[in-house]
């Protein structure tokens, strides 16, 4: 345990990258299940705009940002305006409407962190959730999204490294392990941080895009098609940076010290954070910084815990990836 290596001693390289793009393959939705959301988005558009003609809905979380597996449920933000204040009531009208609608499985969540309204639609067999006013996502959905467009690696590490997270059961923030959302950012951050770096730091960049929100700016270059061709002096292939990735969350990321920033393109000290003591529940001892809300920690939900499960995951995938003949039946083996 704890051994450092530094590179890649396999002679399968190949196979075990086909292996991995083969999975990604069939992981990616197909297109008649986007077809399907789009379907059903539009639905709801409808049923909202006869009861509110001036909100919108927007698509956010991994079904908007090319992060979601074949059969994802889709994440959808009712905004309008001066609702804030009665959140429960517009949520509750809403439940109502898909109701009165066939929709199944109608529930509305009006006391949880995020309040909800759950949905099943029984002709597309798409599930559901829609929020109120929560724009940041939105736009940190839009960003991951901007990535995404840059080096298709990003989408098939990010693919693998959820894969992994849901197989082993380290995908599920109320067990005090990370959301899909932080382990996309801890992805971007990483192919940052290659050298030739593969992915640019788009907020370091001069800004194409502003947007104010509850007095957060979010502000970055969003013309990413002039991009396309950033990464293409690195050639490392997908199952290089699969082990790379375990291999810095195994043995070389500084726990104690550090915090992963994608707004910064590196990492950061916690020290300059001010992220050093525990403050409530803020541990602070995995440390994401959110590339909006920068208070934000999203390795927050992690305890002292859930902090060694999550090490021990990736020591162990890092030894499959460096040792295992059969890496792919391992590393995704269910806990
Ligand atoms: P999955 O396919 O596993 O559902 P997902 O991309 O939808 O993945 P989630 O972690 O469920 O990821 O998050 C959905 C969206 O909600 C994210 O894309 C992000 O916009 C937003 N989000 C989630 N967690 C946070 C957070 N802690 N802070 C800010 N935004 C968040
Ligand atoms: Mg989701």
């Amino acid at each position: 345990r704890n051994v450092k290596r530094q590179t890649m001693c396999r002679n399968d390289i190949n196979m075990l990258n086909a292996e991995f793009l083969a999975i990604y393959d069939l992981l990616i939705p197909l297109d008649e299940e986007k077809a399907k959301q789009k379907q059903l988005l539009t639905l709801l558009e409808k049923l909202v705009s006869k009861e509110w003609p001036d909100a919108q809905l927007h698509l956010y979380g991994s079904c908007a940002n090319s992060f979601d597996f074949s059969k994802s449920d889709i994440d959808v933000c009712l905004v309008m305006e001066a609702a804030n204040s009665d959140k429960s009531e517009v949520l509750l009208k809403l439940a109502g409407i898909l109701q009165a609608d066939n929709l199944q499985n109608v529930q509305a969540l009006t006391r949880a962190r995020v309040p909800i309204v759950k949905l099943m639609d029984p002709v597309t067999g798409i599930s559901g959730d829609i929020c109120m006013n929560n724009m940041l996502a939105v736009v940190n959905t839009k960003l991951l999204q901007d990535y995404v467009h840059i080096d298709v690696r990003l989408r098939q590490l990010a693919f693998i490294v959820k894969h992994w997270a849901k197989s082993r059961g380290v995908n599920e923030t109320y067990q005090g392990t990370l959301s899909s959302y932080a382990y996309v950012l801890m992805c971007i951050n990483f192919l940052q941080q290659r050298r030739p770096a593969i992915l640019p730091c788009l907020q370091g960049m001069d800004f194409t895009y502003c947007l104010t929100i509850d007095n957060v700016e979010c502000a970055y270059f969003d013309q990413v098609e002039k991009l396309c061709d950033f990464g293409s002096r690195n050639r490392e292939s997908i199952a290089q940076l699969v082990w790379a990735f375990f291999h810095y969350w195994a043995y070389f990321h500084d726990y104690a010290n550090d915090v992963i920033s994608v707004r910064s393109g590196c990492t950061l000290s916690k020290r300059a954070k001010d992220w050093t003591k525990r403050i409530g529940n803020d541990r602070h001892l995995i440390c994401i910084e959110d590339p909006f809300e920068l208070s934000h920690d999203l390795g927050r939900v992690v305890d002292k815990y859930s902090i060694r499960v999550l090490r021990e995951e990736f020591e162990r995938a890092a030894e499959i990836l460096q040792y295992d003949p059969n890496p792919c039946v391992k590393l995704f083996e269910p806990y």
